[in-house]
């Protein structure tokens, strides 16, 4: 083993970035956003600097936004935030021979797999070069499980200045991790006395991914034929089925396991079109407006529906009745109107969903988006809002492609853009799932 020489300072800098075309599918993917990496699907959203973007809303001066669902207000970067996520994404100051220094940040992985298994997932890496080392090597002391392709960075030649060089890695896991696996990225140069010296120029992070790491989610999909209170159909019904795929992809991000149960098999629709109790929750303003009353709450339509529901289920099996009672299963309404609802103060809102403090309901409305129930699902493992002052941190809203930002109020064009999740709400939403079983 060659000896580390820190008197001889690399002169490149390598960062961890997702696949080019990434669409939050494959794995969950975290780093410090610096401005550099474009999501496709959010065009110049994915590419805001956490720098610019960490702080609060105030509703007025040192007042901030109080409201967990609002992100109305001035906005002020916080220094202070700034400085908390540069320790967790592990800054690292890389000095040149000329005493300019570069900031680098750790980026991190989660791949969700099951022991034995074999995954190969593909990366980027993004090189910063002002003078080419002898080698520049992607090590990991894992290597029984991580195998990394090419292990040798191609030199693409000194770019200092200019662009980054952008290249596609593969990284073979070949089992499940127990504990963290960290790729480094080794510069090796040779000193002015002809001796080889290695720095650490770069950092990614597998995390721990086997059994204990591996968590699940029992859903209860639940497909609902409403009376008409949109004004657009007339009792439309919901759909459960779709974009089961987006859910799992979203979860998996947090090495959580969606189980669905879905009541689809069994008959087709709750069917409440003609039910008096859900008419109840419907109200017309002197607009002949319809919009939902009491649409969450200890009287809350969504356990209106779940008394229904289990009448369903007793009628099928007395023994399921109180089968999903409980926090242990997220009970989601797929209705197909749109929710119109009326906000505690009595201004109309209009709803893609909502889920219930209590964490065990869902509810979907007809203007879901393919983000909306995992976006819900997620605020049911306790998650806030990526704009909520509450969170472990907090960020400009609609200035994200996470999947707790509201950034599809940007516009149409922006309903795909919520794809991701952050390592800290990897952390918290998998605390509040289930032991996989
Ligand atoms: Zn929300």
């Amino acid at each position: 083993m060659p000896e580390l020489r820190k008197y001889v300072p690399a002169e490149c800098f390598v960062e961890f970035r997702p696949k080019a075309d990434w669409k939050g599918n494959y794995y969950g993917f975290d780093w410090m956003r610096e401005g550099d990496f474009d999501i496709s699907v959010a065009p110049g959203i994915g590419d805001s600097s956490f720098k610019e973007i960490i702080g609060k809303h105030y509703v007025s001066p040192g007042v901030v936004q109080p409201d967990g669902n609002k992100y109305k207000g001035d906005f002020k970067p916080d220094t202070g935030l700034f400085k908390s996520l540069e320790t967790f994404y592990e800054r690292t100051d890389l000095v040149f021979n000329d005493g300019t220094t570069v900031t680098n940040y750790t980026a991190f992985v989660n791949v969700y797999m099951k022991e034995k298994e074999t995954k190969t997932i593909e990366l980027q890496v993004r090189s910063i070069v002002r003078k080419s080392p002898e080698s520049l090597e992607l090590r990991c002391d894992r290597s029984d499980i991580v195998g990394i392709s090419p292990s040798n960075l191609s030199d693409l030649g000194v770019n200092y200045g200019g662009k980054p060089h952008m290249q596609t890695i593969k990284i073979t896991l070949k089992d499940t991790l127990d504990n963290p696996a960290d790729i480094k990225v080794v510069s090796v140069t040779v000193d002015k006395d002809g001796l080889p010296a290695e720095n650490i120029v770069g950092k990614l992070t597998i995390c721990p991914n086997n059994k204990s790491n591996r968590k699940k989610k029992a859903i209860v999909l639940i497909s609902v034929k409403t009376p008409s209170f949109s004004g657009l159909w007339f009792g439309k019904r919901g759909d459960a089925a779709g974009n089961k795929d987006f859910i799992v992809q979203t979860l998996h991000q947090a090495l959580i396991d969606p189980q669905f149960e879905e009541y689809a098999s069994f008959f087709t629709y709750l069917d409440l079109s003609d039910d008096p109790g859900f008419k109840s929750y419907i109200k017309e303003d002197a607009h002949q407006r319809k919009a939902v009353v009491n649409w969450s709450g200890s009287t809350g339509l969504e356990k209106y529906c779940y008394a229904k529901f289990k009448e369903y289920l007793k009628d099928m099996d007395p023994a399921l009745e109180n089968k999903y009672n409980g926090n242990d299963y997220l009970k989601a309404f797929y209705f197909g109107e749109n929710l119109i609802a009326y906000d505690r103060d009595g201004s109309v809102i209009y709803l893609n969903g909502y889920s219930t403090a209590d964490h065990e309901f869902v509810v979907m409305s007809g203007t879901a988006i393919q983000s909306t129930a995992v976006h819900e699902f997620l605020h049911a493992l306790g998650l806030p809002h990526t704009f909520h002052a509450k969170g472990d941190y907090c960020y400009r809203g609609l200035y994200t492609e996470n999947v707790l930002d509201y950034t599809h109020h940007l516009g149409d064009e922006f309903n795909n853009a919520r794809i991701s999740l952050y390592k800290w709400q990897w952390t918290k939403s998998n605390g509040n799932a289930q032991p996989e079983p």
